[in-house]
Parts: structure tokens; C-alpha cells; sequence
């Protein structure tokens, strides 16, 4: 997908169904890419859980909505050689260490007085060989952890603004072995030539690491709009237990594809039936900064 123009894409967990909010944020994505003559792909990020025929309905929902995108449809799980490669790079920058800590135990850690909150607490950083040796013969698998040099980094977000955020000592290969997302999702945006990430803003907190981690193995950071999410009557984000919230439940209730479209572009502040009538109107600049509520009765 590498293009002289640049890209932008769509990376969805193949774990389900894509609900309104998924729908909505994979639009903006496109006007994204699009409205700034970007490719636009679509990468599955199917490390975690995958539900089986859970992509293909993904890929099916978008087109039935209109979207387009360029070059062949990308799975993460195909890409892992690439990921151990970043992260052999690191270790042999002496960038790495291995961690035995679990969940819990780095729960239950005290950070250090002045520590960052939400940090890794630093456990298994400097560990000698002999406590290394030690764990290992417990037969603990190790996760692999970024020795990082900052505690914080700042990015600029088309939609949020310059944000400063956390870095810690995070997880680059987890314990089963597999490539953890905030790596993955580094390297394969900029083997991919994907200059522009467009996301859920739940991803925002975990910007900062993904950006210092590009610097680090010396690639540009991309471009970064954080769109707000959806959410519930109730003010939660929107999940697949509120309602008729897939474009198969719409369907089953009969509406059209149009219809579950325009009620997209109206919670973006347009009116149109399809991509194209949007795109031609479209303003990042003019979006709306808060969470779009779905009430029960959202339908055209
Ligand atoms: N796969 C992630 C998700 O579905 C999105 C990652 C990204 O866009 O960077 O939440």
C-alpha cells in the first residue's frame, strides 16, 4: 500500500459484528483519506479474538454502506515476521527486557511515589541474572517490554489538539509470544505507507507510546485525528447489547443501507445518502468535538 500520496486506513478487530459507532468511525476515516487524496486500506487486526466470518461481514458492511478502498485487504496475523523484526531491532539496541510480572502483580505493585499513574511499575526492569534465572525456571513465558528512555510524549491530533501523554515500559511481545498491539500497529502503519491514523478517541491515552515508538525505530510519526466515540442513552460507549445497532439489525428492522448512512452523515452534521455526496462537503474543521448519543428512535 505504499503510495507516494500517502494513506490512510481503517484497522477493525475482527471479533464481531461492526456496530454505528465502529460504521461512523470507519467514514471518517475514509473522508479522512480521501478529502486529503490519501489511498485508504483496510487492515484487520486479528491477533486477539477472531470470530470466524467476523471480517468477512465487517468488509461486507462497508461496502454495503459505499465505502471503497485500495489494494488487497491486509491481515495483521500475516505480518508477524515484520513485528518480530522491530522488536529485534529494539533488543539488540539494548531497548527490551523481559518481564515476568502478572496482571495482578502489577496491579498490586506501589508505583513509585512520583510515578506516573497507570505506569508499569518498573518490576522486572533491572532484574540481574540471577533473579532472571530464577523466574524463568518457574516456568513463567516472559512478555518482552520496551526499555523506555521518556516518560512522556506529546503528539498533535488534528481533532484533539497537541496531547501529552504517558509512556511506560510497555508490552512489545506479549507472553504467548505474539506481537502486542501497540508494536504491531506501529509497524505496520509505516510498512503500509499509512501516513494517517484515524480512530476511535479511545485510543488517545495510548498515542504517546505508539509515537515515541515510531521515532524510535526511526520512522515518521503519522498524522493522527481521534474521532469522538458513540455512545449509549446512558453516556457508556455504545456496545453490540444496546439494540439494533449493526447494519444487520437495521436491515432486519427495514431500513436501507441509504438510510443507515444518512443517519451516519447526520450525526456528522450532513445530510447525504453516500460517501461521495458527503466527501464533497466535508470539513474536518466542522465536526462535532462531542460523543454522538444514539437514542432508540435514531433511525434516518
Ligand atoms: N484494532 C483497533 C480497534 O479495533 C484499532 C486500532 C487502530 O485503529 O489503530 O480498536
Amino acid at each position: 500500500m505504499v503510495t507516494a500520496r500517502g494513506g490512510g486506513r481503517f484497522a477493525p478487530s475482527p471479533s464481531g459484528d461492526l456496530h454505528l459507532g465502529n460504521l461512523r468511525t470507519a467514514l471518517l476515516a475514509w473522508l479522512f483519506a480521501r478529502s486529503t487524496g490519501r489511498a485508504f486500506g483496510i487492515r484487520m487486526e486479528d491477533l486477539d479474538r477472531v470470530r470466524p466470518g467476523a471480517a468477512e461481514r465487517q468488509l461486507a458492511d462497508l461496502a454495503a454502506l459505499g465505502l471503497d478502498w485500495d489494494g488487497p485487504v491486509v491481515r495483521q496475523s500475516e505480518r508477524t515476521a515484520l513485528h518480530h523484526a522491530a522488536i529485534d531491532r529494539l533488543s539488540a539496541a539494548g531497548m527490551t527486557y523481559e518481564c515476568y510480572c502478572t496482571r495482578r502483580e502489577i496491579l498490586q505493585a506501589v508505583t513509585a511515589p512520583h510515578g506516573p499513574v497507570g505506569a508499569y511499575p518498573g518490576t522486572c526492569r533491572d532484574l540481574t541474572d540471577a533473579e532472571r534465572a530464577e523466574r524463568r525456571a518457574q516456568g513463567r513465558p516472559p512478555a518482552l517490554r520496551l526499555r523506555s528512555r521518556t516518560t512522556e510524549f506529546e503528539i498533535v491530533d488534528e481533532l484533539c489538539g497537541a496531547y501529552r501523554g504517558l509512556v511506560d515500559d510497555f508490552v512489545l511481545r506479549r507472553g504467548d509470544g505474539m506481537p502486542a498491539y501497540n508494536l504491531a500497529v506501529v509497524v505496520d502503519d509505516a510498512d503500509q505507507g499509512f501516513d494517517q491514523v484515524v480512530r476511535g478517541d479511545d485510543l488517545l491515552a495510548s498515542t504517546p507510546r505508539q509515537a515515541y515508538l515510531a521515532t524510535l525505530l526511526g520512522w515518521e510519526v503519522p498524522h493522527y485525528a481521534h474521532v469522538p466515540l458513540v455512545l449509549n442513552v446512558e453516556g457508556k460507549r455504545l456496545a453490540k447489547r444496546d439494540g439494533p445497532v449493526t447494519l444487520a439489525d437495521r436491515l432486519a428492522l427495514g431500513q436501507t443501507p441509504r438510510q443507515v448512512f444518512s443517519l451516519l452523515a447526520r450525526s456528522l452534521g450532513y445530510n447525504a445518502t453516500g460517501p461521495d455526496q458527503l466527501l464533497a462537503h466535508f470539513h474536518p474543521e466542522h465536526l462535532p468535538t462531542k460523543p454522538w448519543t444514539l437514542t432508540p428512535g435514531s433511525v434516518v
